[in-house]
C-alpha cells in the first residue's frame, strides 16, 4: 500500500470541513437495515433515525432497504416504479416506493423474489449461519442502488448516495466508473464485518474485472465488499472521531489500516447522535414511571418493575448492573462473566444481562444464573422492550467493550441515568467523561472509564463505583444528573453529515490508479 498522502484534514478533524451556508442537497441514504422496520444492531438505529432527522429538518432525503417480508407488512401503499435486470441475477428486481408509519420518510424498497423474501433475521438463517447467497443478495441490492443513483429507475435524482457498511460497499465502485454520478459517501459502522467471499464468487456476480486489483475490491486473495466504500467513495467516515483515528492503526485497522491510512484525507469521525424521542425517560412507552433530571422517582419505580421482570427480589437499595447487546467477543461480556464471584462476593450487587449470540457466552450466562439465582437474571434473546426497562431501571452500565465504534447503549444509558462503565475506546472513550476526583467536583464527571481490556481493568472500575455508592447518596446523585444533562441528539450530528455531504459533492474522488497504469 502506498504511504500516506498529505492530510488535507486529519481523520479526527470533522470540524474543519467548511462551514458555508448548506444549499440542499438531495440524499438517497441506502442501509440493509433501519429502525424500527428492521434491526439487529446500531446500523439500523442511526439508518433510522440520522435520514429521518435530516427530513424533518427539511431536506430532501430518501432511504432505500431491502423488502424484507417483516418491513413489508409495516408499510402502505407499496407502489412499483421499476422492475430492473441486474447482472447475475436470474429474476427481476424490483424498485417500490412506500410510506411507513413508524418511518415518515419516502422509502424505497428492493424486491428481488428469492433473494430477500425470508424472515427474521436479515443476513442468519434458521442454522445461526450467515446465508450462503448474501454475495447475490446485496451485489442485487448494490446494482438497484446504483440505478437509483443515477435516476435509471425514478425520475427523482439524488445528489449524493450515502452508504453503510459492506452490504452497500459496491454502490462506490460501481459508480466510480459512471461519468455524471451523485458524490458518494461511506459509513463504517463496523470495520469488523467486510462481506468477504472469494474469487469465484466475485466470477458469478459477473462485476467489472478491473475490481479485481488490490486497488480495487481485491483483498489478499479474496475480495470484500467493504473495500469498494473504503477504496473509491469520495468521502469516508466512521461513527466516532476515536474510531477514525484507531482503524488507522493494524490492531484495529482489519487489514485496512494501510488503504485507510492512505485515503486519511477523506476520512472523517461523526459521532452518532441518538433518537431523543424513542430513547425518552420522561415518555418512553415501555415504562411503568416516567421521570426526569429533576424527578428521579420514577426510575426507582422501574428497577422494581425490572427486578420483577427477571425474577430478582425487589431490593431497591441494592446496585443493579446491566448489560445489553451481541454476545460477542467484542463486547467484552467475557470479562463480566469473569469478575462475577469478585462483584456477587460485594454484598447488595446484582446484574442482568440481555443479549443473544455466541453460544458459549449464552450458557455461561445461564450457568450464572443457575449460581446466583437471586443475585443474577438473564434474558437471552432479543427483546426492544425490556432494553428499554433495563436502561430505565439499572443503576450501573457494563459496557466493556476491547472496542466500540460509537455504541449506542452507553449514549441511552447517559439518557437514562444509569451511570455507564466503559472501556476507553472508539465512541466510548468520546461520550463518557471519567469521575474522576475533579470531574466528580465539577460536575462533568458521566461514567467510570478504564484503561485495559481485561477483567483487573473493568473491576477496577466497577470498584470506583461501588466505592462512590457508598459515599452519602448526594455524590451518586450528583452524577446521575450529570449524565441526564448530556445531550446525545441527532441535531449536531446531522449538522456534520451536511456538511461531510457537501464536501463530498465539491471534491468528488479520483477512482485509485489501477496498479497496471502505474508501471512504466
Ligand atoms: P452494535 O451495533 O455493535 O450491536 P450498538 O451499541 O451500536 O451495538 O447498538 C446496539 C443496539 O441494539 C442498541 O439499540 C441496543 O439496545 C440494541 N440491542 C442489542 N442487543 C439487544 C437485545 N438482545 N435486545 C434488545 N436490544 C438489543
Amino acid at each position: 500500500m502506498a504511504s500516506p498522502k498529505s492530510a488535507a484534514f486529519s481523520v479526527s478533524a470533522v470540524r474543519y470541513l467548511p462551514r458555508d451556508p448548506v444549499i440542499a442537497v438531495k440524499i438517497l441514504f441506502a442501509s440493509s437495515e433501519a429502525a424500527p422496520l428492521i434491526k439487529t444492531g446500531g446500523l439500523a438505529d442511526v439508518a433510522g433515525s440520522l435520514p429521518r432527522t435530516l427530513h424533518d429538518q427539511g431536506d430532501d432525503v430518501r432511504l432505500v432497504l431491502p423488502a424484507y417480508p417483516g418491513v413489508l407488512k409495516q408499510v402502505s401503499s407499496a407502489t412499483l416504479v421499476a422492475e430492473l435486470q441486474v447482472p447475475a441475477h436470474g429474476g427481476p428486481v424490483r424498485v417500490l416506493t412506500a410510506q411507513a408509519k413508524v418511518l415518515p420518510l419516502p422509502l424505497y424498497l428492493i424486491e428481488a423474489p428469492g433473494l430477500f423474501d425470508r424472515p427474521g433475521n436479515p443476513y442468519v438463517g434458521e442454522d445461526g449461519n450467515d446465508y450462503p447467497d448474501n454475495a447475490q443478495r446485496f451485489a442485487a441490492f448494490c446494482h438497484a442502488i446504483v440505478a437509483l443513483a443515477l435516476g435509471q429507475a425514478d425520475s427523482w435524482r439524488p445528489d449524493v448516495v450515502h452508504c453503510n457498511d459492506w452490504q452497500t460497499g459496491l454502490v462506490p465502485a460501481l459508480l466510480s466508473k459512471e461519468w455524471q454520478r451523485p458524490a458518494t459517501v461511506f459509513t463504517i459502522h463496523n470495520l469488523a464485518y467486510q462481506g468477504q467471499f472469494d474469487r469465484a464468487t466475485f466470477d458469478a456476480l459477473q462485476l467489472p474485472a478491473d475490481l479485481w486489483s488490490p486497488d480495487g475490491l481485491e483483498f489478499y486473495g479474496q475480495f470484500a465488499f467493504i473495500k469498494g466504500g473504503v477504496a473509491f467513495a469520495d468521502m469516508i467516515n466512521t461513527v466516532s472521531p476515536t474510531y477514525a483515528a484507531e482503524i488507522c492503526r493494524p490492531e484495529l485497522g482489519y487489514g485496512l489500516d494501510g488503504l485507510l491510512r492512505y485515503r486519511s484525507d477523506r476520512l472523517v469521525g461523526i459521532l452518532n447522535g441518538i433518537d431523543n424521542q424513542v430513547w425518552d425517560p420522561a415518555g418512553d412507552s415501555h415504562l411503568p414511571a416516567h421521570y426526569d433530571g429533576t424527578d428521579l422517582t420514577g426510575k426507582t419505580k422501574c428497577k422494581a418493575a425490572l427486578q420483577t421482570r427477571l425474577g430478582l427480589p425487589n431490593a431497591p437499595n441494592s446496585v443493579l448492573f446491566g448489560h445489553i447487546g451481541r454476545l460477542v467477543p467484542q463486547k467484552g461480556v467475557d470479562l463480566i462473566i469473569d469478575i462475577l464471584p469478585t462483584l456477587m462476593a460485594q454484598p447488595g450487587t446484582q446484574l442482568v444481562v440481555l443479549g443473544s449470540g455466541d453460544a458459549n457466552l449464552e450458557a455461561a450466562l445461564r450457568t450464572a444464573t443457575r449460581e446466583y439465582p437471586d443475585r443474577v437474571a438473564a434474558h437471552i434473546g432479543y427483546d426492544e422492550g425490556l432494553a428499554h426497562l433495563m436502561e430505565a431501571g439499572s443503576d450501573v452500565f457494563l459496557m466493556p467493550s476491547r472496542f466500540e465504534p460509537c455504541g449506542l447503549n452507553q449514549m441511552y444509558s447517559l439518557r437514562y441515568g444509569t451511570v455507564p462503565v466503559v472501556h476507553k475506546t472508539g465512541g466510548l472513550a468520546d461520550t463518557v467523561v471519567d469521575a474522576s476526583s475533579r470531574a466528580l467536583l465539577d460536575g462533568s464527571a458521566t461514567g467510570f472509564v478504564f484503561d485495559h481490556p481485561d477483567s483487573d481493568g473493568l473491576w477496577w472500575a466497577v470498584d470506583r463505583a461501588l466505592e462512590l455508592r457508598r459515599r452519602p447518596s448526594v455524590w451518586w446523585e450528583k452524577l446521575v444528573r450529570s449524565c441526564m444533562r448530556q445531550d446525545n441528539g441527532w441535531h449536531v450530528s446531522a449538522e456534520r453529515y451536511r456538511e461531510l455531504y457537501r464536501f463530498a459533492l465539491d471534491n468528488p474522488a479520483a477512482a485509485p490508479i489501477p496498479e497496471i497504469h502505474k508501471k512504466p
